[in-house]
């Protein structure tokens, strides 16, 4: 049995059911309890609170969330051969746990929801950025409570980063102008079975109410090619998108390049591109 539930070890349900991890699935399983135990209290007191894990694998984390005192959970795995693994867990804590079979890519997971759920998980690590990113351009507020997430460090590096790093970039834009983002702690790759090449890290996305009159899409436009280009001068890297035009209409020098530009100048170039 386990230090925080009567189910078996994790080691045990991945034999009994014979998970052995799929790169292609970006499987890497953290069977330590008590380090899935720490990530849940990551994301504040569960008490009562709606959980929404993307890739659950065997159930470590979901189990600590449980065992937390999530309200609910709903748990979305593309890999069959988890499921049967989870029944057991849902079995253990009756209408508590949901498991959706499906690609969190496309699955929309809102109306399971009547409050906005916290987004708890350990992401695979080939489609993480592009889940961050559908959950940081959705409507505004946003439907979810907060992010816990786990990343490659060099990922979690770029969400916090600062202007003027080598990390800044377009993925600093987004969630700085719609979140207050941390590093909360890193795991080892020794954590994981298998172990990965690098090491990850926990990060927090607390949603802020963002400038509400900033152009989503232009937004994105700007920043990509600022940062597409980012050794270049911003006249040149934003001449297609209105040059030395729209850098004196967002009030920034002609000079600059796109690392020393801070959110609220990335913002004012999105709204002088939509302007007359
Ligand atoms: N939460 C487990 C843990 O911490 O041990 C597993 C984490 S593992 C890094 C990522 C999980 O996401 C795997 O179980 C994998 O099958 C699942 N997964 C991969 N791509 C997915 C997708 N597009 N939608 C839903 N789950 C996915």
């Amino acid at each position: 049995m386990s230090t925080i539930d009567d189910l078996p070890p994790l080691s045990a349900v991945v034999r009994q059911f014979d998970l052995a991890p799929k790169k292609s699935l970006g499987q890497n399983f953290l069977f330590d309890l008590n380090l899935t135990a720490k990530i849940a209290r990551a994301a504040g007191d569960l008490t009562g609170q709606d959980v929404l894990e993307i890739g659950p694998g065997p159930g470590g984390l979901t189990r600590a969330m449980l065992a937390s005192g999530a309200r609910k959970v709903i748990a979305i795995e593309r890999d069959p051969r988890c499921i049967t693994a989870l029944e057991q867990i849902a079995a253990h804590y009756p209408n508590r746990l949901t498991i959706i079979e499906g690609d969190a890519l496309t699955f929309d997971p809102r109306p399971h929801f009547e409050t906005p759920p916290k987004i708890i998980a350990n992401l695979p690590y080939n489609v993480g950025t592009e889940l961050l990113v559908g959950w940081l351009t959705t409507e505004w507020p946003p439907w979810w409570h907060s992010l816990t997430l786990m990343f490659q460090r060099e990922v979690a590096e770029r969400i916090v980063a600062a202007p003027g790093t080598k990390a800044y970039g377009r993925l600093s834009v987004l969630a700085g102008w719609r979140t207050e983002a941390s590093i909360l702690f890193d795991i080892p790759p020794e954590a994981f079975t298998p172990p990965p090449k690098v090491t990850s890290s926990v990060v927090s996305l607390i949603p802020r109410t963002a400038p509400g009159d900033v152009p989503l899409a232009a937004l994105e436009r700007i920043t990509a090619a600022a940062f597409g280009q980012r050794r270049k001068m911003l006249r040149r890297s934003l001449a297609p998108l209105g040059g030395l035009d729209l850098l004196a209409r967002a009030g920034i020098e002609q000079t600059k390049r796109a690392e020393e530009i801070d959110i609220d100048g990335f913002l004012n170039l999105a709204r002088a591109s939509e302007s007359p």
